[in-house]
């Protein structure tokens, strides 16, 4: 698997995703305790915080859509954070790594290595023998 080093960008990534969780940080009734953001092609970033519910939606997948509702389908690089995580970084899930290997499988996620240390990942790479798109 290929690993990439942080760099200043990523870590204002990771700072931003940690900014929207803080602004909307809530442990009660919609338990927003997940924050994301994602750098686009043209350089903005977007961010977003998961939603609750029978099914939820993890902070990847509302971001993700915040950022294709805008008009994105260049993503470069994406993170997950959650205040008490290693570094402040948590990996994605099975379901977004599905997600994000079907949009955009070269994009680079940022998550701890067996050391702890934030790497950044291709999500192609998350996720071995993935299913493909079906296209009817
Ligand atoms: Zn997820």
């Amino acid at each position: 698997m290929e690993r990439f080093e942080l760099n200043d960008t990523d870590k204002s990534l990771i700072e931003a995703a940690l900014a929207v969780l803080k602004e909307n940080f809530d442990d009660g009734i919609y338990t927003h305790t997940v924050g994301a953001a994602v750098l686009c092609g043209g350089g903005k970033i977007y961010r977003g915080v998961n939603c609750d519910g029978i099914h939820g939606s993890c902070a990847e997948y509302i971001t993700m859509g915040i950022a294709i509702s805008a008009g994105e389908r260049d993503f470069k690089t994406i993170v997950a954070v959650h205040e008490k995580a290693p570094n402040g970084v948590i990996p994605p899930c099975g379901n977004c790594r599905q997600m994000l290997y079907e949009y955009c499988p070269e994009i680079k996620v940022i998550v701890n290595d067996e050391n702890g240390k934030p790497i950044k990942v291709k999500a192609k790479d998350l996720l071995p023998f993935a299913r493909e798109p079906i296209v009817c």
